[in-house]
C-alpha cells in the first residue's frame, strides 16, 4: 500500500540507539511490534486490571485485552488514513506497558509515594521498560526500539523529565507534534476504553442502560438497533449499538482527520511535526459527545461505590508495598537491589519492582509482607 505523504516511511526513520542488521522479512516497524509482543511487560498485561479487577470475573477486559482493541482500532484509522500501520500498531500494543497493577488507583498512588523521588508517570515508564528494564538481548538493556515508536510511547511528558531525554523530549519542550501514528494510537485508546467500559460496565450490572440513554449517540444507536432487530435478544441490541457507537467515533475521526490534513496542506511528517495542535482529531460535534461519555462513565462507573472499594483497597496495597520495599531493601529480589545507596535510585528500583507486579502478585505479596488483609477473601487469588 503507498503511503500518504504525511506518514512515516521506515526508510526515512531515526532508526535505533543500538544499531542492528536490518530484519530479512520484516521491516523494522514490524521488528518493534513482534519485540513488544514478546516482551515480559507485555504478557504481564493479561494480569493487570483495565477497570474492573481481575477476580471480578474473566469476561472483563484486562490491559491486555485493552491494548489488543487499542491496536485493532487504530490500525483501521491508520491504514484509512494512508498513515504507517505497522508503527502505529506497534505503538498502540505499547502503550501502557508500564501500566502499575490495579489500573488508574495503583499509578495514582504509586505517584505519590514517588513525588519526592521525581514521581511515577505510566507513560515514561512504559519508556523506561522499552529503553531499559527488558532483559531479553544480549546486546543492549530494554527492546532497543525505532525512534518513532518510541516517541509514540511517550504520550505526555513533563518538562524536567524531557529534558533528559534529548530528542525524544525536545517536543515537549519546543511544542511540537509527534507523528500521526502516534496521534492515532492516543485517540484510539480512548475510543478503545470509553466503549469497553460501556460493554464492561454493563455487563457487570453497575451501568445500567438508563444510565446512558441521555447520551444522545447511546440513545439514537439504541432506538436504531431495536428498530433494524426487534426480536434479538437485549445483550445482542447493547453489543450491537456499542458498536455502531464506536463506528460513529471512528469514522467521525477520519473524515475529520483528513480534512484538517487538506487545510493543513501537510507534505511530510516535518509538516505534521511543526503544527501547533494535533491534526487526528474528533469534529466539534463528536469531541462535545466524547466528553459527554466520559462523563457519564466518570459518574456512574468509575466512581461506583464497588469499584471505588476496590480502588482504595488498591491504592493501599500499593502504599503499603511502597513502604515495605523502602525501608527493607533486602526484601526485592537479587536482581532488582542493585546496592545503591543513592536514596532516589532505591525508590526508582522499588517503583519499577511495584509497577511490574500483576494485580495477583501484588495481592500474594502484600498478604505475605504486610500482613493486613486488605482483600475480601471472596476475591482471593489463585
Ligand atoms: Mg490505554
Amino acid at each position: 500500500m503507498t503511503l500518504a505523504p504525511f506518514a512515516v516511511d521506515v526508510n526515512s526513520s531515526a532508526g535505533r540507539r543500538v544499531s542492528e542488521p536490518p530484519p530479512r522479512w520484516r521491516d523494522e516497524f514490524q521488528r518493534d511490534r513482534d519485540r513488544i509482543i514478546h516482551c515480559s511487560a507485555f504478557r504481564r498485561l493479561e494480569y493487570k486490571t483495565q477497570v474492573f479487577v481481575n477476580h471480578e470475573g474473566d469476561m472483563f477486559r484486562t490491559r491486555l485485552t485493552h491494548s489488543l482493541e487499542v491496536a485493532q482500532i487504530a490500525r483501521s484509522i491508520a491504514r484509512a488514513l494512508g498513515l504507517n500501520e505497522d508503527l502505529t500498531e506497534a505503538i498502540a500494543l505499547a502503550h501502557d506497558l508500564g501500566h502499575t497493577p490495579f489500573g488508574h488507583a495503583g499509578q495514582k498512588a504509586l505517584n505519590q509515594c514517588m513525588r519526592p523521588f521525581g514521581g511515577f508517570e505510566h507513560n515514561l515508564h512504559s519508556l523506561r521498560i522499552v529503553d531499559r528494564l527488558e532483559r531479553r538481548y544480549p546486546e543492549f538493556c530494554g527492546l532497543n526500539l525505532m525512534f518513532e515508536t518510541r516517541e509514540g510511547i511517550l504520550k505526555t511528558c513533563r518538562a524536567d523529565h524531557a529534558r533528559e531525554l534529548g530528542p525524544l523530549g525536545e517536543r515537549f519542550l519546543s511544542g511540537g507534534q509527534p507523528s500521526l501514528e502516534a496521534q492515532i494510537a492516543n485517540l484510539a485508546d480512548e475510543i478503545a476504553y470509553n466503549h469497553h467500559d460501556i460493554d464492561d460496565g454493563l455487563r457487570s450490572g453497575i451501568l445500567e442502560p438508563d444510565d446512558l440513554a441521555p447520551h444522545p449517540l447511546f440513545a439514537s444507536a439504541l432506538a436504531e438497533s431495536n428498530k433494524l432487530y426487534p426480536d434479538a435478544e437485549p445483550k445482542r441490541i447493547l453489543a450491537t449499538t456499542i458498536r455502531a457507537m464506536l463506528g460513529e467515533f471512528v469514522n467521525d475521526l477520519i473524515a475529520f482527520s483528513r480534512r484538517r490534513l487538506g487545510s493543513a496542506r501537510c507534505t511530510s511528517v516535518e509538516d505534521v511535526r511543526a503544527c501547533p495542535d494535533s491534526l487526528v482529531a474528533f469534529s466539534d460535534d463528536l469531541a462535545l459527545e466524547h466528553r459527554r461519555l466520559k462523563r457519564i462513565l466518570r459518574r456512574k462507573l468509575y466512581n461506583n461505590e464497588r469499584v471505588r472499594a476496590f480502588n482504595d483497597a488498591a491504592a493501599q496495597t500499593v502504599r503499603e508495598l511502597f513502604e515495605v520495599f523502602i525501608t527493607r531493601p533486602q526484601l526485592l529480589p537479587v536482581e532488582d537491589r542493585k546496592g545503591s545507596r543513592d536514596e532516589n535510585v532505591h525508590a526508582r528500583l522499588v517503583a519499577d519492582y511495584i509497577a511490574g507486579m500483576t494485580d495477583r502478585f501484588a495481592i500474594q505479596e502484600h498478604r505475605r509482607l504486610v500482613q493486613i488483609e486488605r482483600w475480601p477473601r471472596d476475591w482471593s487469588v489463585a
